[in-house]
């Protein structure tokens, strides 16, 4: 192969014991992810609300941003149920830019991602033990997973990983809700193919084992928008395509049919401050149908300190170096706005 082979890393079992989760940790993750099946299996009818930055670019801001939740949790819970976004690994269209905590725990360094892989279980594990939430993040590489699997209580696999056959085996093994995002092309089959796979048992390598999966139960739609031939963003959250989601989920043998809505991305053309009228939009079509009431989850919403975004090194706290965001101040009357509108 035409690589250099820098280093030897930690495999993941060596990691948590260099880094491991204390019993009260371990049992804030195993409530989270209880009350999310609850959830996701309609025995409860509270919403899921997956809100934080598009990456988690900054321990200290993540954590400033995280804990602003606390009390608006606590306000909420009644109604929703907040799992913050900590995103360590971005997929890049072309490879290029800035790939996440995992590669770059400091985004104005050079790659290092050996301590990428322990930055990232430190600032998942920081979250827990300071704020009491378990959070969600992308499985960008399945085979990363393990490194972080005990810490989290929701998983998506993006839009560019959606038809990958390892993502989807991998999300076959994983125990907290799997959110299957659309493909960017918008095709809905890819993703109702790849929830059957993951909710089915399945024989595979893993790490260099010879594993099998029991199947996830709790693999989900999530519905992100899309980029069609002329690379033009369009929506899918519209009354017509949620609709068009249940037939397809009548019509295929799959547990807890479920979606979230993905409120930035292809949905809002990238621009963050749609996010609370497209939320607001959902809601009101539940409002007219009860299939959709009960098939609707949740939402994930791209939320920061800050509003918008800014190139890599730009330097302002809590700002976004990748999708641009909804600032806290819009974010908190946003969840407010929501539990009231339930
Ligand atoms: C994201 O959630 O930040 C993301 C990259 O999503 P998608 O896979 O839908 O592009
Ligand atoms: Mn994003």
């Amino acid at each position: 192969m035409n690589m250099e082979f820098k280093r030897k890393l930690t495999i993941p079992m060596e990691t948590k014991e260099m880094y491991p989760l204390t019993g009260s940790m371990a049992a804030i993750v195993e409530k989270k992810t209880a009350e999310l099946k609850a959830i996701f299996s309609g025995r409860s009818d509270k919403l899921v609300l997956i809100i934080g930055p598009c990456s988690a670019d900054n321990e200290d801001s993540v954590i400033d941003y995280i804990s602003r939740l606390i009390p608006v949790q606590e306000k909420v819970k009644d109604k929703l149920l907040i799992v913050p976004r900590i995103y360590t690994n971005k997929a890049r269209t072309t490879g290029e830019g800035y790939k996440g905590l995992v590669h770059q725990p400091d985004p104005n360094a050079s790659p290092d991602l050996f301590k990428g892989i322990i930055a990232t279980r430190e600032l998942h594990m920081r979250a827990v033990k300071e704020t009491g939430f378990a959070c969600a993040d992308e499985m960008l590489y399945p085979e990363n997973f393990k490194y972080i699997d005990d810490l989290l209580a929701y998983v998506a696999v993006g839009a560019r990983s959606v038809e990958d056959q390892q993502h989807r085996l991998t999300a076959s093994a994983i125990e907290c809700p799997v959110g299957m995002k659309n493909p960017t092309s918008g095709d809905l089959s890819v993703m109702m193919n790849a929830i059957l796979a993951a909710q089915h048992q399945h024989d595979f390598i893993y790490r260099g084992w010879e594993g099998h999966s029991f199947g996830n139960p709790f693999a989900h739609a999530i519905l992100r928008g899309y980029v069609n031939r002329q690379g033009v963003t369009h929506p899918n959250y519209h009354y017509e395509t949620l609709i068009y989601l249940a037939e397809l989920y009548a019509k295929w043998d799959l547990k807890n049919p479920a979606v979230v809505i993905d409120c930035n991305h292809a949905n809002s053309g990238k621009n963050p401050f749609e996010q609370p009228r497209i939320l607001k939009d959902v809601l009101l079509s539940c409002n007219y149908s009860g299939d959709l009431k009960k098939m609707v989850k949740g939402f994930m919403v791209e939320s920061y300190i800050e509003d918008g975004n800014q190139p890599v090194g730009g330097g302002v706290y809590g700002k976004s170096i990748t999708d641009a965001c909804l600032g806290w101040e819009k974010s908190e009357r946003l969840i407010y706005e929501t539990a009231e509108m339930l």
